[in-house]
């Protein structure tokens, strides 16, 4: 066997928190591919119709919940409204609230869903939008989980982007979403267990350590930082390039992101997403942000972040059978790519 021919070892990796497990596997990126289109799809956009989140056409969406003005005289720059299509919708809960049975739990599908339109400009790519308006956006999402956390009803808000079809897009224009739930999510509730667990084992803040590293140098799978946040690629990714963002001092509720450090995080992030672009071949990706739920005191073992998940591969039987996921790109691989394709900061 030719040192080419060995095959590189796989690893089991759990994340610690959550307790979810993965499979690096190197190997698997070299089978052949004899379906076409098995390969995902370089994110296109083409659109199929007019753009309703433009400006003109504010008549077709719901009025909006939150505006932020631009310069001058723009009557807005960011736009936050109720999806038209909504999953769940603020209707008065059912007075019997939770149905309980031995199999089954049963709520109303009540919530709130919304849009965040990023920008007047038909802009289709994060790396595009001008750092002031990316700011709006950010601080948009600060503005909403503030004023849905007075609805005692609502536990928690999931703020969410998907860039691409192939993670779930149906609209170019640059836009965010966010549900509110009357539950905090599993994923969520997960890693706060497993932030709390280790916190009181050895006192640390668990997202604190990833940032720290040893004898002088930068934390293990360092991506890139800014002055106020840091981007890693996680010890055991779901996806090949995937990236965390956290803020470098503890905060476990995003509501208390200031303008500043919005303006920080939109900067770094357009630097981190054109890094993206770079590395993996503009995929089509997902970010989502994990934060503390609603009307929560301040915790010293939850640190609020953004987890960025580039669909590089299909989710398949493996994946959805177990919640373990096939990744076969490691870490510490895609760190070193990303890190050298990440542009110059400000
Ligand atoms: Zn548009
Ligand atoms: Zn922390
Ligand atoms: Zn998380």
């Amino acid at each position: 066997m030719t040192p080419s021919d060995t095959p590189e070892q796989s690893e089991f990796r759990q994340d610690a928190l959550s307790g979810r497990w993965v499979v690096l596997a190197p190997e698997r990126a070299k089978r052949p591919l004899g379906l076409s289109n098995v390969k995902p799809h370089v994110r296109v956009n083409v659109e199929r119709a007019v753009c309703p989140f433009c400006p003109g056409s504010e008549a077709e969406t719901p009025p909006e919940v939150y505006a932020a003005p631009g310069p001058a005289s723009t009557p807005w720059q960011v736009r936050v409204f109720p999806n038209k299509f909504p999953a769940v919708r603020p209707i008065a809960p059912d007075t019997h609230g939770l149905t309980q049975r031995f199999d089954m739990r049963l709520l109303p599908g009540f919530g709130v869903h919304e849009v965040v339109i990023e920008g007047r400009a038909h802009e289709t790519e994060p790396t595009a939008l001008p750092d002031d308006v990316y700011t709006r956006v950010l601080i948009a999402y600060r503005e909403r989980i503030k004023t849905l956390g007075a609805d005692r009803r609502l536990d928690y808000v999931s703020v969410f982007k998907n860039v691409g079809a192939e993670a779930g897009a149906s609209m170019a224009h640059l836009h965010s979403q966010l549900i509110a739930s009357p539950f905090v999510p599993n994923d969520v509730r997960e890693e706060l267990a497993g932030a709390e667990r280790e916190h009181k084992f050895s006192g640390w803040c668990a997202y604190c350590r990833m940032l720290v590293g040893t004898g002088g140098r930068k934390p293990p799978r360092f991506v890139a930082e800014s002055s106020g946040f840091l981007v890693i690629c996680p010890f055991a990714p779901r996806f090949a390039y995937e990236m965390w963002v956290l803020p470098k001092e503890h905060a476990s509720h995003y509501e208390t992101i200031t303008d500043s450090q919005a303006l920080d995080l939109a900067r770094l992030l357009k630097r981190v997403l054109t890094a993206l672009d770079a590395a993996a071949g503009m995929p089509a990706f997902n970010y989502f942000l994990h934060t503390a739920p609603l009307r929560t005191p301040p915790m010293p073992h939850y640190h609020w972040h953004l987890e960025i998940t580039p669909r590089t591969a299909r989710a398949a039987g493996y994946e959805f059978g177990t919640g373990v996921f096939i990744n076969t790109v490691m870490p510490e691989k895609a760190a070193a790519e990303l890190r050298a394709a990440v542009p110059a900061g400000l």
